[in-house]
């Protein structure tokens, strides 16, 4: 069993050979004999969990995921949407925050060394496998939906205390850093 993606990190690679004894976030390759997989998976506080999703507390995403299995190539399609539980960059306290993706994918089967095998959006799968599991692409995915800043969405929503505190103390930095060294010495000869 292997996948080989570049659009897959070696993380998730390995976070997908761990999730193995789940099955709850695959496609039942063997099983399904041809045609249309078609399933809205829900993505919960158990799979942030066991994913060890650094960052994110809570989710509450549903992911359609469409699946196309053809005689060597399969399409994918998985379109996510939902919140997910952040710490807020500006106040600190958890919000849910909302989140949207799609991504499109080919899996191959063939061989570990592909030609394929590191384009992007490919998933080349082993022809023994039986299924796909789809937690790396689900993890990664989630990832990706993150803002590289992510604050309430209303700043009036954001706590109050937190804020001025953290403007205050910012403030304070600001005034020590702005200290002329010069005058400091100054200071100190005349207290001498
Ligand atoms: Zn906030």
């Amino acid at each position: 069993m292997f996948v080989e993606c570049k659009k897959i990190p070696i993380f998730a690679c390995l976070i997908f050979s761990m999730s193995r004894t789940r099955d709850t976030y695959t496609i039942p390759l063997q099983s399904l004999k041809e045609g249309v997989f078609d399933e809205v998976l829900e993505i919960g506080k158990e799979f942030i969990e066991a994913q060890k999703m650094e960052g994110v507390f809570d989710a509450d995403v549903h992911a359609k995921v469409h699946f196309v299995k053809q005689k060597n190539l399969h399409t994918l399609s998985i379109v996510m949407k939902g919140t997910i539980s952040v710490a807020c960059d500006r106040c600190l306290d958890v919000f849910a925050l909302p989140i949207e993706m799609s991504q499109d994918m080919v899996v191959k089967v063939g061989e570990k060394n592909d030609e394929l095998a590191d384009a992007e959006n490919v998933i080349v799968i082993a022809p023994d496998e039986t299924e796909i599991g789809l937690s790396p692409i689900l993890y990664e995915m989630i990832m990706l939906s993150i803002p590289l800043k992510k604050v309430h969405p209303n700043e009036k929503d954001c706590n109050a205390d937190v804020v001025s505190y953290l403007k205050q103390s910012a403030n304070k930095k600001t005034k020590q850093e702005t200290t002329d060294p010069r005058w400091d010495s100054l200071k100190n000869m005349f207290k001498n």
